[in-house]
């Protein structure tokens, strides 16, 4: 099959034929229809995780296709079907998930990190029974690929760990994709999202996703404050979706007394994977801080219903699709920031 090689980090993707893969006994091949590149995708191709990867490897962790082979022990998957591939699987063995948490278990079932990704024609995934969900016919691979991280790791953080309610203030800083995911799934909810950024194009797609204000963060001194001043005395619920001290800051500060903070942008390396945090602040407002990663594949057929009946669609997030031979180039352009949206393969 034909992939897209990491063979070394920061430099372009190789191109290159390599074996096609074989189902496990539990497990399933894909043939990729769509797979997002995604911010992720970039922290792992600039080094900034140190042993997490074995090179060579295949990156690509936003994937839908149609199952192409599966093994003996396969019973709920079948040649044929249309499917996500969820990035955070569970191996089904471990406690978190027999406590149904699966996105956070002890040894991931993690195509495009763990084993080789969506950055090729086809995808092998461990324990494919409890790891693909199945992907309406009504729903479109461009979505799909949409949701298999960045758009559930923001609908988990918004319905499970904050538990956002309809008519609360949010505030989003960074609307690079999982940003604008938060204000689309946020506006849905109900709630009233405000959008912060220092691009101007990126504040625009965020009042086309539905949020309700837009901040610059280059055209005022302090955008925490400009926040407290619009909800008259701070957001319930804080998103920090890019990860650098600036941003986590302001998102905190931002907040109102008992409101939720949520952690979804990592950290770009150079900090160590730390970030401050006003931890009296958290004592004295009575604040909460919460972590999104992934999330359950049991718990996609919420958000599935709500994209098939046309309340969200994460289609609306791509501005942008790209044939297997670009990725690499998609890549090496993240760092400045500039790129909108998400980006898709959708040629193999
Ligand atoms: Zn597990
Ligand atoms: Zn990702």
């Amino acid at each position: 099959m034909k992939a897209a090689v990491l063979e070394a980090y920061n430099a372009p993707l190789a191109l290159c034929e390599v074996p096609d893969p074989e189902p496990g006994k539990a497990g399933a091949v894909i043939r990729v229809e769509a797979n997002g590149i995604c911010r992720s995708d970039w922290h792992a191709w600039a080094a900034h995780w140190p042993g997490f990867l074995e090179l060579p490897h295949v990156l690509g962790h936003e994937m839908c296709g149609i199952v192409e082979a599966v093994g003996p022990d396969v019973k709920r998957f079948a040649v044929g079907q249309r499917v996500i591939v969820p990035f955070s699987g569970g191996d089904g063995v471990c406690s978190w998930c027999g406590d149904g948490l699966p996105h956070i278990c002890d040894d991931p079932v993690m195509p495009g990190f763990r084993s080789w990704g969506g950055f090729a024609q086809y995808v092998a995934v461990d324990q494919a029974d409890r790891n693909l969900v199945v992907l309406p016919e009504a729903v479109s691979f461009l979505a799909g690929a949409g949701m298999g991280c960045r758009f559930m790791t923001a609908f988990h953080g918004l319905t499970e760990r904050v538990r956002l309610g309809a008519g609360e203030w949010i505030v989003v800083y960074g609307c690079g994709g999982v940003g604008l995911s938060v204000i689309e799934i946020a506006s849905c909810l109900g709630a009233q999202a405000i959008a912060v950024d220092i691009g101007s194009d990126k504040l625009a797609l965020a009042g086309e996703l539905g949020a309700t204000a837009t901040i610059n963060a280059a055209d005022v001194d302090d955008p925490a404050a400009a926040v407290r001043d619009l909800t008259a005395g701070g957001a319930q619920v804080s998103v920090d979706a890019l990860g650098i001290q600036q941003t986590c800051t302001n998102a905190v500060n931002s907040l109102t007394k008992r409101g939720r903070h949520l952690q979804i942008g990592m950290t770009n390396g150079q900090t160590g994977g730390r970030l401050e945090v006003p931890i009296d602040d958290v004592i004295g407002k009575e604040l909460e801080i919460f972590g999104s990663k992934g999330m359950p594949a049991q718990n996609f057929p919420a958000m599935l219903r709500l994209v098939a009946a046309g309340r969200l669609d994460p289609a609306r997030l791509v501005t942008k699709t790209v044939p297997l031979e670009e990725a690499g180039a998609v890549l090496a352009t993240m760092g400045s920031f500039d790129t909108l949206g998400f980006t898709v393969i959708d040629r193999f």
